[in-house]
């Protein structure tokens, strides 16, 4: 079914834009033959300078935009800022992890890795069993909360703070918002009762989660700025107080830096080496469990500390967040910062845009 019933959706025709057309280009040239996305946010501004997308049917905003999905391990960036801003874990917080984890009759995997782990480790390798076991953990938390309702109440403002939720009201027609689980949606969903195991899958960003690829793109932004955003936005000089209104996350400012470390670890020496380069970028895969092949994502910005760009990219059925979506955002970035590829990043553009997923 998918959108093929209804006309693609494209950009915006009124007025100056914020893209910028060679980012653009690259974008489309990578998503060739694959269903997927990728957005580029400016930090400072909140300007989308990228929002290429293509479908078997060509090129649709939706895909960016409208269609909610899970986020996977890119999530656990933000599960890290609301779980050290609510004192749940500190950065020495560690979690034993065997290849995974099992509690009664479910087994979670993990890759290997050693162990146990503390918080910038558990970014840099993504442990599941790290992201499941805190969350579980918080919305436990019998101390800290009266109630489970009232922690996961307490949780998902983190998230809407972080851009997350609900749709962001950017200036582009047919945005769509997602799934951040609260207590109503529990209470209706698992009528025999819940717990932190119950949803604990969000902690990895999966079951009771969606976003979109430009909510995941802006999460990135807020990270970025360790901890505020403008609106995305693809009108050149708008005057619309909306895009023109910093907004705050919710994070404790002293949540950031670990974090951002976190993300720096990962594509210097843990699942996004691929990306290593001579300029910091920071980072985070994510592969997602679906019906067919896993979705291929990655989040990140560059450079560490004079973000000029955040990026998302999202490609279904594309495997390891490490197989496709964290070279491609590697490449966008390099275009962005350097003005140009160098040959060694052209011939691996050449390579990603042969690969055939459609
Ligand atoms: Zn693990």
């Amino acid at each position: 079914m998918g959108f093929s019933m209804i006309s693609a959706q494209q950009l915006p025709t009124d007025g100056p834009l914020t893209i910028r057309p060679l980012l653009q280009q690259l974008g489309e040239r990578l998503l060739k033959g694959k269903t997927g996305s990728v957005v580029a946010i400016n930090p400072d501004n909140g300007e989308i300078l990228c929002i290429a997308t293509n479908t078997p049917n060509g090129s649709d905003v939706r895909q960016a935009i409208g269609k909610p999905q899970a986020p996977g391990s890119t999530f656990k960036t933000a599960q890290a800022l609301t779980l050290l801003s609510e004192g749940i874990i500190t950065t020495e917080t560690t979690v034993e992890c065997k290849e995974g984890i099992t509690d009664g009759n479910i087994k979670v995997g993990c890759h290997k890795h050693r162990s146990p782990l503390a918080l910038k480790d558990a970014l840099a390798q993504s442990c599941n069993t790290w992201f499941l076991m805190t969350f579980a953990s918080m919305i436990n938390d019998d101390f800290m909360y009266e109630t489970r309702d009232e922690a996961i109440t307490i949780w998902r403002s983190y998230m809407q703070s972080m851009g997350l939720g609900g749709p962001m009201h950017i200036d582009i027609e047919g945005e769509q918002g997602g799934l951040l689980a609260g207590a109503d949606y529990l209470n209706r969903r698992y009528k025999d009762g819940w717990d932190g195991k119950t949803i604990w899958w969000a902690g990895m960003g999966q079951g009771d989660v969606t976003c979109t690829p430009l909510q995941l793109c802006n999460l990135a932004v807020t990270i970025a700025n360790r901890g505020w955003f403008y609106v995305p936005h693809i009108h050149k000089d708008t005057q619309n107080k909306r895009y023109l209104t910093k907004r705050q996350t919710k994070v404790q400012p002293e949540a950031y830096p670990p974090v951002v470390e976190g993300m720096r670890w990962a594509v210097d020496k843990g699942t996004a080496t691929s990306i290593k380069t001579t300029y910091p970028i920071c980072g985070k895969t994510g592969t997602v469990e679906n019906l067919g092949a896993d979705h291929s994502v990655f989040i990140g910005f560059a450079p560490m500390n004079e973000p000029k760009i955040a990026v998302c990219v999202y490609i279904e059925h594309g495997g390891f967040g490490a197989d496709l979506a964290a070279p491609v955002a590697g490449l966008i970035i390099e275009e962005y910062l350097k003005g140009q590829l160098s040959e060694t990043s052209e011939a691996k553009a050449k390579r990603i845009e042969g690969k055939k997923l459609n």
